[in-house]
């Protein structure tokens, strides 16, 4: 089954990349609430990429699949608290947009650590992520922490199931990293954006990469 809608998603990314001229997008399998099972049976597909929103959950998942050559990404809610267990395991944090997170980042600074701003793009109050009106000294400040990389912007568009509708917020988050590498003089290579729902018009609108979980996995219970 995995290996099924695995490629199918591989073909459907590759047809938006086609029909947008955007050649460079990844696909990030997010596990979160799947068992360890599955991402092998997801990475011996070839799968190499995954994605977790929990702190507690990646960290047992990392544990348990050591052996194996996987990137991690984490793509939830972080609390300061957890950035000592996390910051040398992530390939990249999607999900930076507090300055407590920030700040205990920047006191472990052995560690070199690849961030995007994730942005509140539609002003959900039960969602995470900056306001636009505060993203530029947000990314100031995150510019000024020498162990910082900033690689680019996220975000979570409400759900439709008219998945048109998503099409303007990928579009906003796209002029906003225009913005940023305008005023900071700065090149963002990364547009974190769409979902299993979505992430053909996201791909459309630039994005580099998709989070895809339940139309891998299945559904999560
Ligand atoms: C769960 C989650 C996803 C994947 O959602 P699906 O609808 O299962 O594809 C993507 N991004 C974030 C931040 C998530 O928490």
């Amino acid at each position: 089954m995995i290996k099924e809608r695995l490629e199918s998603i591989l073909e459907r990314i590759e047809k938006a990349k086609q029909r947008s001229n955007n050649k460079n997008v990844k696909l990030l399998a997010v596990s979160k609430s799947f068992e360890i099972e599955k991402i092998k049976e997801a990475y011996e597909i070839g799968q190499k990429y995954f994605g977790e929103s929990k702190a507690k959950e990646f960290l047992q998942k990392y544990e348990a699949l050591k052996d194996l050559d996987i990137k991690w990404d984490f793509i939830g809610q972080l609390q300061s608290n957890k950035v000592k267990y996390l910051i040398d395991k992530v390939n990249l944090i999607h999900s930076l947009y507090k300055e407590s997170v920030l700040e205990e980042i920047k006191k472990k600074k052995d560690f070199k650590v690849n961030v995007l701003i994730e942005v509140n793009i539609a002003r959900e109050p039960t969602k995470g992520g900056i306001f636009e009106e505060e993203l530029k000294s947000f990314t100031q400040k995150v510019l000024s922490v020498e162990n910082v990389r900033l690689l680019g912007l996220m975000c979570i568009p409400p759900f439709f199931e008219d998945k048109e509708k998503s099409r303007p917020y990928f579009a906003k988050l796209r002029s906003l990293k225009e913005e940023l590498e305008k005023e900071f003089k700065i090149a963002l290579s990364e547009l974190s954006m769409g979902m299993s729902n979505d992430f053909e018009v996201a791909i459309e609108e630039g994005s580099t990469i998709v989070r895809v979980g339940t139309a891998i996995f299945g559904e999560r219970v």
